[in-house]
């Protein structure tokens, strides 16, 4: 079973918001490289075209979500550093500033996208730095030599920071997804997931098929060999739960040894093979002191009639039947699914 990402839609608030500082940033410039540059109507030209420019981020980037670096990234790297570079060269006196203003994206691609995406920035950077000092003699190269030097410290040091901010901030996204015990996704998360996947099943019509397994006699395995054999016995179940089902299914743990499995457009008849297959992997797997046995019911959800959460109480109403027949079986939930 592959990690499930929820797609966030809608904009990215964090990307906006540095379409807003890139505007403001290139707003606050414009005015100062007035009063220095050679013609001033061809500045103000050049200056609203760079301030269409930064505000093209907020559609370009604003729609695409999160922290991974997309075509438009590399594209905007590209053109940050050639379009404040073709300013320069037209208005040569603002070539004097031009790698201290390269400093501003660095920060914004820094943060939003890590170190590496940086230090592509830094790169691309520091290649036209050397060439404007190799073909404009008449600059000083110290200047720009100084700024390569500092956005090359900052992507190094603060860098550390930055990913190390990142790194934490994903290490507690995944304790607040994941079952510590088991590796499998927790009740948390799995109630999010499975209100998401109705609204999905109703809005495609799909089928959604749900599996409430439950360890027969736990509290025996419990009592009779300690409650760390009864551990090894819930991550064996999780363990043989997680390679039986696809990627796009959810598999969490449900309660203390109830496991719950989401089977997208998946039918009652398939969900069933699904929990028969587990159930009898289960049995036939050989723990240290013995065999262990589950026991699961099966509800689904079929369109055209419409999917509620009412589906999980079905589920569990099957997995108690299951629990009434006999034990190591698997019931499937025969009521039509309705919406509730
Ligand atoms: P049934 O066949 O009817 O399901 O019987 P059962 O014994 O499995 O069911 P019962 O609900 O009586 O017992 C569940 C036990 O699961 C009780 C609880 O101590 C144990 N349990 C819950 N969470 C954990 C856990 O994280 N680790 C361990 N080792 N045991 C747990
Ligand atoms: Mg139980
Ligand atoms: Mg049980």
């Amino acid at each position: 079973m592959d990690k499930y990402f929820p797609q966030e839609k809608g904009w990215d608030r964090t990307n906006i918001k540095i379409g807003l500082y890139r505007v403001i940033t290139v707003m606050i410039l414009g005015p100062i490289y007035f009063n220095y540059c050679k013609s001033q109507l061809n500045w103000t030209i050049l200056w609203s075209l760079w301030l269409l420019y930064a505000a093209l981020w907020i559609p370009l980037q604003g729609k695409h979500s999160k922290e991974t670096p997309n075509f438009w990234t590399f594209t905007f790297i590209i053109c940050d550093v050639f379009f404040l570079l073709l300013f320069s060269v037209i208005e040569y006196n603002v070539l004097e500033n031009y790698s201290a203003v390269l400093i501003i994206p660095l920060f914004q691609y820094l943060i939003r996208y890590g170190r590496k995406t940086a230090f592509a920035y830094v790169f691309i950077s520091i290649a036209v730095i050397l060439h404007i000092c190799i073909s404009h003699y008449e600059i000083h190269p110290v200047n720009h030599i100084i700024v390569a030097i500092i956005m090359l410290l900052i992507v190094s040091n603060e860098g550390l920071l930055i990913q190390e901010n990142k790194d934490l901030r994903k290490q507690l996204y995944n304790i607040s997804i994941y079952d510590e015990l088991t590796g499998l996704y927790n009740y948390r998360f799995f109630t999010q997931i499975i209100k998401r996947e109705i609204n999905r099943a109703n809005r495609y019509r799909s089928s959604l098929t749900v599996l409430l397994i439950d360890i027969d006699y736990f509290k025996r395995i419990n009592d009779s060999y300690g409650h760390e054999k009864g551990n090894i016995v819930l991550k064996g179940v999780a363990e043989i739960i997680a390679e039986t089902v696809r990627d796009a299914d959810v598999a969490a743990r449900y309660g203390g040894e109830e496991f719950v499995v989401i089977l997208p457009e998946t039918t009652l008849d398939d969900g069933y093979h699904v929990a028969e297959r587990i159930r009898r992997k289960v049995a036939e797997f050989k723990f240290e002191f013995g065999k262990v046995t589950i026991s699961a019911g099966v509800a689904s959800c079929m369109p055209p009639a419409l999917c509620g959460e009412q589906v999980l109480k079905r589920a569990d109403m099957a997995m108690y039947s299951a629990k009434k027949n006999g034990r190591n079986r698997v019931e499937i939930d025969n009521i039509v699914a309705s919406a509730t």
